[in-house]
């Protein structure tokens, strides 16, 4: 079976920088379960599993634009540290917070008395990535999961958000 849209896809991958560093890998732990087609995963990874089947490997650089995007300056604000509430922030960490457009990564870029700076881009925004990704399963996608624009499991029960 053929990967295209409305197919559960199942896979293993790493991605590595430019200079070779891994910086992620489902390797360590289970597969990535994925909506084909539903913008699921970045667009550049999903052209290059487009037509693969079980078994086959890819290995794809892809640009920014077709990753996390460019890096946008604007991202990049300073805000109240009161907002943090009693968090210990440390310049380099990454936290979650919740904004009105829901659930959001950011880095912390310095600290300062009453303000912290931070950094509201994706960690891998503006970077050229590789990917390394090996197919393990192919199966059609049920209503449901075409409803929801997401996988539903390797095996198609459950519902996990
Ligand atoms: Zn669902």
């Amino acid at each position: 079976m053929n990967i295209e849209k409305n197919k559960v896809v199942t896979f293993h991958y790493a991605v590595f920088d430019v200079d070779g560093n891994q910086i992620e890998t489902s390797r360590n732990g289970d597969a990535l379960v994925i909506l084909f087609g539903a913008g699921n995963i970045i667009p550049g990874l999903e052209r290059a599993l487009e037509g693969k089947v079980a078994g086959d490997k890819i290995d794809v650089t892809v640009e920014p634009s077709d990753a996390y995007g460019e890096r946008d300056e604007a991202m990049i604000q300073r805000v109240p540290k009161k907002r943090f509430g009693n968090a210990k922030l440390v310049p380099g960490q990454s936290l979650m917070v919740q904004t009105q457009q829901g659930p959001r990564m950011l880095t912390v870029l310095k600290v300062g008395m009453s303000v912290v700076d931070v950094d509201l881009n994706h960690p891998m925004a503006g970077k050229t990535l590789r990917f390394e990704a090996e197919v393990t399963g192919v199966r059609d996608a049920n209503e449901e999961e075409i409803a929801h624009g997401h996988a539903h499991g390797a095996d198609g029960h459950g519902h996990e958000h």
